[in-house]
């Protein structure tokens, strides 16, 4: 589903302040894989995940989107997958804090002009799912931080996203919250979905049955801790 090949970052080429973030990344992720991403800070782990949503581009090297290399794609066609196929989960959950659960949820629809009744009760649906029954009308900033992360995958599921992408999805959770946002992204891989969670906590790495390492720009798959 997704294959990197040879892929290198270089930032500010040519310039005092160069930055090589990746080097000859390979890796491949299947449809159906549950994979950590580790790393220390400045490692190249966000860079890693915006190639992979389409957000950035690699300096050289192949990117394989179901086959098909990303570099060849329209701008149209990068967009479509970018906002039909692939949810982004972030640690500032990325939610409109002034604004409805429900809206909120939808807000993909609402700025596609797609939104109707039919949709609305879908994420109805979908909130329940992810264990926020009832909470629709609430505002977003009312809520716990393990409840709008909810919301953020809420969303991604109610585009149909066949891969979440989550950058340090815990990181603003305690150990409780964590422990039930890994429950639940572990049950939504169950029913199919592809998950890539790029995170420092051991415990989130853990957890997840394919887990890599970038140090320095280079990734490696790690063993069993
Ligand atoms: P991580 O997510 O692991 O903290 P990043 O991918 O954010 O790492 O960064 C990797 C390296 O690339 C760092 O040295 C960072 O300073 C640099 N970097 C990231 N984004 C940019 C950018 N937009 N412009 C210049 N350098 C960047
Ligand atoms: P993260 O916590 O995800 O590692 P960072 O603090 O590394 O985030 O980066 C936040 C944002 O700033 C990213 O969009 C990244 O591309 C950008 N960035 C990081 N390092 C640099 C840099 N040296 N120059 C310019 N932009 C950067």
């Amino acid at each position: 589903m997704i294959e990197l090949e040879k892929i290198e970052k270089i930032y500010n080429a040519g310039k005092a302040s160069e930055t090589h973030a990746l080097k000859d990344i390979n890796l491949r992720i299947e449809e159906g894989d549950m994979v950590a991403i580790t790393g220390p800070s400045g490692s190249g782990k966000s860079t890693l995940l915006h190639i992979i949503a389409g957000i950035d581009s690699p300096s050289s090297g192949e990117y394989r989107f179901c086959g098909k290399l990303v570099s060849d794609m329209s701008d149209k066609e990068r967009c479509r997958i970018r906002n039909q196929k692939i949810g982004m989960i972030m640690q500032d959950f990325g939610l409109l804090g002034n604004d409805t659960v429900l809206r909120n949820v939808c807000l993909p629809e609402v700025i596609g002009g797609r939104y109707n009744r039919k949709f609305e009760n879908k994420a109805k649906e979908i909130l329940s799912a992810v264990g926020l029954p009832g909470l629709e009308q609430k505002k977003t900033n009312q809520l716990s931080g393990g409840q709008r992360q909810r919301v953020a995958i809420a969303r991604a599921l109610a585009m149909d996203a066949k891969i979440i992408i989550a950058d340090e999805p815990t990181g603003a959770l305690d150990s409780e919250n964590t422990d039930s946002l890994m429950d639940l992204l572990l049950e939504l891989n169950r029913q199919g979905i592809t998950i890539i969670i790029v995170s420092h906590d051991p415990k989130v790495a853990m957890r997840c049955p394919i887990r890599y390492r970038i140090e320095d720009g280079r990734i490696e798959r790690t063993k069993i801790y």
